[in-house]
């Protein structure tokens, strides 16, 4: 499968006012009548720099739980250098439930409670720590992307995976991986070997797969 119906996209969820989460979606919401969601920092962020379109509906998520057709989605707070960055706790109506967490320099409590429990946990595997500190990226930027509201490395990803499998979690998706400093392979090499030392199995215990590289990202089916 490779094609979505538009018709079936009912809502849209935004974790951040960053560029590279938001390029392109006044003009497919505009287009296609979807509401978005965020919380009220993004929201506001987007409105003083001008990204909101006069076609588009935008709510602010409080504490309560958004409810699109069957499915409940609450948002936790995330650790990054934008106005109100969150990720997303999805309910599913047969009770399975995900979590969604990506653009976060070091996982909280309040993350890590969030995911507890989720069925599918789709988190940030960003980077490899020698190949950013190698690459080509401006001092600033590495110095940016290492800090604590900076992006989670392969490392700091792998190491809170075992913990999740013991509190329920079966399937993986690692995200947001950097085109310029990780490979698929450093991703999925650093959670395998992090869940191996603590004596799980992938396809036993857990699955684990990669979404696409940052900037060329397909649809992803539950
Ligand atoms: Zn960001
Ligand atoms: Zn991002």
């Amino acid at each position: 499968m490779n094609q979505i119906d538009i018709n079936s996209v009912r809502a849209i969820f935004i974790t951040h006012e960053h560029s590279d989460h938001i390029r392109g979606l006044n003009v497919f919401a505009g287009k296609h009548k979807i509401p978005v969601y965020s919380t009220k920092g993004t929201l506001e962020a987007m409105h003083e720099y001008s990204f909101v379109d006069a076609r588009v509906s935008y709510t602010a998520m409080d504490d309560k739980p958004v409810t699109v057709g069957e499915v409940s989605v609450d948002k936790f707070r995330t650790s990054h250098d934008s106005r109100e960055s969150c990720g997303f706790k999805i309910n599913m109506p047969d009770g399975r439930k995900i979590a969604f967490a990506t653009d976060l320099g070091h996982i909280s409590d309040e993350v890590l409670t969030s995911a507890y429990g989720c069925d599918v946990v789709v988190i940030e595997s960003n980077h490899d720590v020698r190949m950013l500190q190698n690459g080509s990226y401006p001092y600033q930027l590495k110095r940016r992307i290492l800090s604590d509201c900076g992006h989670l490395s392969n490392e700091a990803c792998a190491s809170i995976l075992p913990n999740l499998v013991k509190n329920g979690t079966t399937r993986f998706l690692l995200a947001h991986l950097s085109a310029e400093n990780n490979l698929p392979e450093l991703a999925i090499q650093a959670a395998l070997m992090s869940l191996k030392s603590s004596k799980m199995q992938v396809d036993i215990d857990f699955t684990l797969s990669v979404a696409p590289v940052q900037t060329k990202g397909d649809f992803i089916v539950f």
